[in-house]
């Protein structure tokens, strides 16, 4: 309270919390925290609903570690339902979505797609397309030495149903991966009843496929993903499509929560949809975090103008410090039992520890996870360096987009008043990262090797540490600042994990 009792405003970088008594393993430390008012999650981290970071892939690698993905809004309606699905039908070691060929495809197809995608094997049905008749496979195998002739169809060259060996779907991933241990197969179709086929397994994604035990899941244990939407009418043909597809937690995206946009649609959802969570925000003051409470929402999102690509505190003279206003909104909300979510502005493990110790139960980030290979978009190089695009969702390039996933225009360019464009956010890139379910454990070791330094067993005990008095919290002067962080060496390394 003293750290804060001031009008001028603090960040992470402004302070530090002092060590406590360390009677337990780093390992012990628990990570579970409230993400809602009814939901928990195994990790408090989330991925934030933009465009560069978090679609089905990163919400699935984020769940399977104990965190959530929120799903960005930046698409169509049935894209955005469409990532949403794809996660809750997620079974991990299953691909359910393998791209299939036709009988009528060719050798020179096939050998097309290996140059596209990188694996060789395609099982052929009717049309092509999954979920009809499973009528062969073609690997690698069933190609070779047949360049010289890449007019071949496939029902020339396949290897016929008949004679592969295939799986009834409900089998588990143990059962299937005995029966492709003892076929020696490469891939191991999965039919229906009628003969359909409804996914695939590869024996290089079992070999690679590790357990979650922490996963986020429901209680029908398919993996928990949220959704963002906005706050005009057509969003609500939007919420009704991700609600369809079985999305566990909304989100209302904006910069700037507390208005009768919002309160409406909190209202309106909380009538129509009284089993789904929602999430408001952004706010960054007690005044806005009561409107939106009042409203009746189960969690808020905290940070306005603290996000690696934002420029609102600079255009919109609005915003807050983001300790400051974690700090204060979260004491405001835990009267009420409000989860809060710390949003944006995340560099690094210790402002994770730094956010939950003010008080959230989550954080949000962007930057930390735009340049995994579970982010959209593609890789590129610049200079040598592999990167990877990451840009605002106020950006210009963010407003104006329009690709297969839909243009967002409707959404910022309502009427000809709203033509001129206030850009809140830059587009830029970022340094390649590699996987999530690489970068997700460490983040998780790091939070718990900073709780037991600070004698917290748990993130949950960190905060009642907070509120009770015993985390003490220093203010870092500037030349303190640079002290603690790597200084007088010529040149050196900073690896990670
Ligand atoms: P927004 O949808 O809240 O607002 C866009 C504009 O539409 C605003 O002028 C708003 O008043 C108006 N509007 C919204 N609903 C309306 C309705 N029903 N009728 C009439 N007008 C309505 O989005 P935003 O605040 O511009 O944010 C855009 C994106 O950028 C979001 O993804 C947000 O998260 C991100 N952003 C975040 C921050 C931050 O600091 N956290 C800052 C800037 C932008
Ligand atoms: P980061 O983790 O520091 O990169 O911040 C990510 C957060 O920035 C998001 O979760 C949003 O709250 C916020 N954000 C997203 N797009 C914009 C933008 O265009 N301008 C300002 N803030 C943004």
């Amino acid at each position: 309270m003293e750290l804060f009792a001031r009008t001028e405003g603090l960040t992470y970088n402004d302070f530090l919390l002092l060590p406590g008594y360390i009677d337990f393993e780093a390992e012990a430390v628990g990570l579970s925290s409230r993400l809602t008012r009814r939901l928990s999650i195994k990790a408090p981290l989330v991925s934030t609903p933009m465009d560069t970071v978090t679609e089905a892939d990163m919400a699935v690698a984020m769940a399977l570690c104990g965190g959530i993905g929120i799903i960005h809004h930046n698409c169509t309606p049935d894209y955005q339902a469409n990532e949403v699905l794809k996660v809750k039908k997620y079974k991990h070691g299953f691909i359910r979505d393998p791209v299939c060929m036709g009988p009528q495809d060719t050798v020179a197809d096939v050998l097309a797609a290996k140059k596209k995608n990188g694996f060789t094997g395609y099982p052929v049905t009717e049309r092509g397309k999954l979920g009809e008749k499973l009528l062969g496979i073609v690997t690698s195998r069933d190609i070779d030495f047949r360049e010289k002739s890449p007019e071949l169809t496939l029902d020339n060259v396949m290897t016929p149903v008949h004679t592969m060996i295939t799986a009834k779907s409900g089998i588990t991933l143990e059962q299937a991966n005995s029966i492709l241990e003892k076929s020696k197969k490469g891939k191991l179709p999965i039919v229906n009843e009628a003969g359909e086929l409804v996914a695939l397994i590869a024996r290089t994604d079992l070999k690679k496929a590790r357990s979650y035990p922490d996963a986020s899941k429901d209680l029908n244990k398919q993996l928990l993903v949220g959704a963002a939407i906005g706050t005009r009418i057509e969003d609500k043909l939007r919420l009704k499509m991700l609600v369809d597809s079985g999305v566990d937690v909304i989100i209302i995206d904006s910069s700037q929560g507390n208005s009768v946009f919002q309160v409406d649609m909190i209202k309106y959802i909380k009538k129509n949809y009284p089993n789904v969570d929602v999430i408001g925000g952004n706010v960054v003051t007690r005044r806005q975090a009561k409107n939106l409470i009042d409203a009746g929402v189960d969690a808020l999102r905290v940070g306005m103008g603290s996000g690696s690509i934002c420029i609102t505190q600079e255009v919109m003279a609005c915003g807050c410090p983001q300790a400051t206003a974690v700090y204060q909104v979260a004491s405001y909300a835990r009267q009420f039992d409000i989860p809060v979510i710390a949003d944006g502005g995340i560099q690094s493990v210790g402002h994770i520890v730094k956010s939950l110790a003010l008080g959230a139960s989550t954080v949000m980030m962007g930057s930390l996870l735009a340049g995994t290979s579970e982010a959209p978009g593609e890789y590129f190089f610049s200079d040598g360096v592999r990167l990877k695009k990451y840009r605002g969702m106020g950006s210009l390039e963010a407003m104006e987009h329009k690709d297969g996933k839909g243009s967002a225009m409707s959404r910022y360019f309502h009427n000809e008043s709203d033509k001129h464009r206030v850009a809140q956010g830059v587009s830029g890139s970022i340094v390649d990262k590699g996987s999530v379910l690489r970068f997700l454990p460490y983040l998780k070791s790091g939070i718990q090797h900073s709780c037991q330094d600070i004698g917290a067993k748990s993130v949950t005990d960190l905060q009642k540490m907070t509120y009770s008095g015993e985390l003490r919290f220093m203010r870092r002067t500037h030349s303190a600042q640079i002290e603690g962080n790597v200084h007088g060496l010529f040149s050196y390394e900073k690896r990670l994990y």
